[in-house]
């Protein structure tokens, strides 16, 4: 791995959980500040960067590999807004190969192709489905391509669950020239104590929360419109607070190897947070605070 050109940002999280929303947002509001980005969805369902490129047609990198032609730059890539270049590395055929697999190959190609020494992006954002850190998919924070790595969690205890295996890949992977963590960002909150479980959560495992999206109806419309909430809705409060994230993750050097809660302690965890969550839908009051 030769020196990086620019900074390079994984970001994971569970499926659907809305890595694909908040990266596109994150890289939209680095393109608006003048910097030059790169995202490169590493999820077989390679919709990453449809926001970014109005749904316009993107050929993956693992079809044009398997097309046996040899591959250009500009038979993968396409410019979106704001001049980002967006890429999917794509997936294998429908129950066939190894997903993560293709991961590694479309990262092999993009540097055979040396897409970071002739685009000389500023930031390069990778966009990775990990509701299991297998191998494959641990390949942007394992084998030097990152060095810093975002999760994406709601308070839904499965997409704690995932951030915790992440949060275990990083651990094994950093001491020896793996990502560190640069935070958790909290997506589609709803209800208060949303908020307060995500940060219990990151402070228990040594980091914190680098920005808190509450779920909107602004996003799902610009959805809909095919472009991001920068593009789409550029006044509205989402985009301020993308942009307020985009600036934290573009700045943020404080990177740390997290510890990830062990398995009955994330039970236990998980228990004394349905407990206070009962007690507030039951109106059950701790006498001594209610005093
Ligand atoms: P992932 O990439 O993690 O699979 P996506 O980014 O595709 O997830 O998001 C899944 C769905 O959730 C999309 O339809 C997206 O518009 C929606 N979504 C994501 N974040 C929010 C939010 N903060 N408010 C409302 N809808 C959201
Ligand atoms: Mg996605």
């Amino acid at each position: 791995m030769g020196e990086r050109i620019g900074k390079h940002i994984a970001i994971y999280g569970k499926g659907g959980i809305g890595k694909s929303t908040t990266t596109s947002n994150i890289s939209a509001a680095l393109a608006g500040a003048g910097y030059k980005v790169v995202q490169i969805g590493c999820d077989p369902k390679s919709d990453s960067t449809n926001t970014l490129r109005g749904n316009r047609y993107l050929p993956t990198v693992l079809d044009s590999m398997r097309d046996g032609n040899a591959v250009k730059l500009d038979d993968i890539s396409v410019t979106g807004f704001g001049g980002v270049l967006c890429i999917e590395s794509g997936g294998p055929v429908p129950g066939v190969g190894c997903a993560g697999r293709g991961i590694n190959a479309a990262v092999t190609l993009l540097q055979e192709l040396k897409l970071f020494e002739e685009f000389r992006p500023d930031f390069v954002l990778y966009d990775v489905l990990g509701d299991v850190v297998c191998g494959g998919f641990a390949v942007p924070i394992r084998d030097g391509i990152t060095d810093r790595a975002y999760v994406v969690a709601s308070s839904d205890f499965m997409a704690i669950y995932a951030a915790n295996n992440l949060f275990k890949a990083i651990n094994k992977y950093a001491p020896t020239g793996g990502a560190r963590l640069g935070g958790v960002i909290a997506n589609g909150l709803s209800a208060g104590y949303s908020k307060s479980i995500i940060d219990d959560f990151a402070a228990k495992t040594g980091t914190r929360t680098a920005g808190y999206i509450p779920r909107s109806l602004v996003v799902s419309q610009s959805e809909l419109y095919g472009k991001t909430v920068i593009e789409a809705n550029p006044d509205s409060e989402h985009a301020r607070i993308y942009r307020d994230l985009a600036k934290y993750v573009a700045e943020n050097e404080n990177l740390v190897i997290p510890s990830p809660i062990g398995p009955n302690d994330l039970r236990e965890w998980a228990r004394d947070w349905g407990d206070k969550i009962y007690n507030l839908e039951t109106g059950v009051v701790n006498t001594r605070e209610a005093i």
